[in-house]
């Protein structure tokens, strides 16, 4: 361990006192001090010097001091204003670092990218990601048009099990099915709530994001997919069919419409719709959306 480490305890007490900082809850302010896990980290994002990285919430720097001494170059967006001139005390041996004072749901990443990033390396984003907004954030990634090879963001483990989750288990839903379609998820390591200050109520994940070449699972309407893996997990405890007509209606028409796009994809109406993998839920959308209401 590096005595001068942003993230050690002593030092991150030093530089917390030295501002008078005070923890934001509402904004997910939870630090990490321990400088093993920010390697491991990195590691498992596999970042090296033709590597550029995006993160999401650089806090006092812990993180992005060690994306910056493996990346090429890194782009930070931090939210609170109090903490960007302790960024640029903190992170002043670090040229190749970037911090944007910047909420990154409403930064317009794609211009940043192209005008902070000066090589055309793989991007990935590596983050402690703010809890309040883990899924709205890992969402933009997902569906942005820059290419993001690789994600390895820290989430309340809860939140991880979800993304993660394999069909007929507490966990699998929307969220799982959203995620997996394009990405392989894994989680590569869990970090204790000891390991930050202030202290969460729960434990993190480390999840490990890899972009799939095409999409899991191929449909012809990705809108209408999304629509209907959300429709199925409306209810947890009713049946598909329950959950279908009560999403797309009960009228005669659309009842024919539903059952009929069932029968051609092979799924029984009385399973619930935590029992259909990523591929059943593919073939029933693609058979709903083959088969236009108007035609019965
Ligand atoms: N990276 C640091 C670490 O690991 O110690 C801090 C991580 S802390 C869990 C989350 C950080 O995200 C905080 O610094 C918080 O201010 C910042 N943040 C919260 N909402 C944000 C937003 N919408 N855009 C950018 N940063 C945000």
């Amino acid at each position: 361990m590096n005595e001068k480490d942003i993230a050690t305890p002593s030092r991150t007490m030093e530089i917390l006192k030295k501002y008078g900082f005070s923890f934001k809850k509402s904004l997910g302010q939870n630090f990490l001090t321990e400088p093993n896990i920010l390697r491991n980290i990195v590691a498992a994002a596999a970042i090296t010097k033709e590597t550029n990285v995006i993160e999401v919430g650089p806090g006092i720097g812990a993180l992005t001091e060690n994306l910056a001494r493996a990346a090429h170059q890194v782009l930070a967006y931090e939210i609170d204003g109090r903490l960007i001139d302790v960024l640029h005390e903190t992170l002043s041996p670090y040229p190749n670092v970037q911090i944007l004072h910047q909420d990154v749901l409403k930064a317009d990443i794609e211009a940043d990218v192209a005008k902070q990033f000066t090589d055309s390396y793989p991007i990935k984003v590596v983050a402690n990601l703010p809890y309040y907004i883990t899924t709205p954030i890992m969402m933009y990634f997902l569906e942005t048009a820059l290419d993001i090879q690789e994600m390895v963001v820290m989430m309340q483990k809860e939140v991880a099990d979800r993304i993660t989750a394999k069909p007929s288990t507490k966990a699998y839903g929307s969220l799982s099915i959203a995620v997996q379609y394009y990405m392989e998820a894994s989680i590569a390591f869990i970090v204790p709530k000891t390991a930050f200050v202030p202290q969460p109520n729960v434990d993190s994940a480390i999840l490990k994001l890899t972009k799939r070449v095409t999409p899991a699972v191929q449909v012809t309407d990705e809108k209408a997919f999304f629509r209907l893996t959300k429709s199925a997990f409306q209810q947890r405890r009713k049946t598909l069919w329950n959950n279908l007509t009560h999403a797309y209606g009960k009228d005669e028409k659309t009842v024919i419409w539903l059952e009929k796009a069932l029968e051609i994809a092979e799924i029984d109406r009385k399973r619930r719709g935590e029992t259909l993998s990523l591929e059943e839920f593919a073939r029933l959308a693609n058979a709903m959306n083959n088969l236009p209401k108007d035609d019965n």
